[in-house]
């Protein structure tokens, strides 16, 4: 058991022992319904919808990679997943983090598309701050997130996702897909 200062942790053998999970299979959001009633809509209110919607899609992925991907379990019996970036358990003070695909890369698309962001093929939770910044801008945090990402999706799901995002114009996906390509030899020894 290690101990961080408030409880100790250990971390569940099925993974330590680099077992993958699952693969996971990438399906994009419909948001067809959503679309319909937001024509009929003003502006104002239309983005309105769209920023409460975005909200509540985050929370809910939120709680379903932080429930899916437990790495540690702590001596109250409590799980969670661990920061990609730093290694350690992410007990508090977690963001989510828009990894291979980022905001920047969706903006000026209709929100149909730019919503497809978000989803477990390309969001990380990290910590704030620290971990976060270095996810988005130091080459080797990035590779250490792209490794995460695979393991807990499995290759395909990413590169479904890549494919995906390329087929409705966000050009960024091409090149991701490269970088993802060079990575390889350290992506091969997951978990
Ligand atoms: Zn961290």
């Amino acid at each position: 058991m290690r101990n961080n200062g408030r409880e100790g942790y250990t971390f569940i053998r099925q993974y330590a022992k680099g077992t993958l999970p699952p693969p996971m299979i990438f399906m994009p959001q419909k948001l067809e319904k959503f679309e319909d009633i937001s024509q009929t809509l003003p502006t104002t209110l239309l983005q309105e919808r769209e920023l409460r919607y975005l909200k509540l899609w985050r929370e809910a992925l939120r709680t379903e990679i932080h429930h899916t991907r437990v790495q540690v379990i702590t001596t109250a019996l409590r799980t969670y997943p661990i920061c990609p970036v730093c290694r350690k358990p992410l007990f508090n003070g977690v963001e989510v983090h828009e990894a291979l695909i980022t905001r920047g890369d969706v903006q000026g698309l209709p929100f149909a598309k730019r919503m497809q962001i978000f989803c477990a093929q390309n969001c990380v939770e990290v910590h704030a701050n620290d971990c976060h910044m270095r996810a988005q801008f130091y080459p080797r945090a990035k590779r250490f997130v792209a490794k995460y990402l695979i393991y807990w999706n499995g290759e395909q799901a990413i590169l479904d996702f890549l494919h995906y995002m390329n087929d409705i114009g966000v050009t960024k996906a091409k090149e991701v897909e490269r970088e993802i390509e060079c990575w390889k030899p350290s992506l091969a020894q997951l978990a």
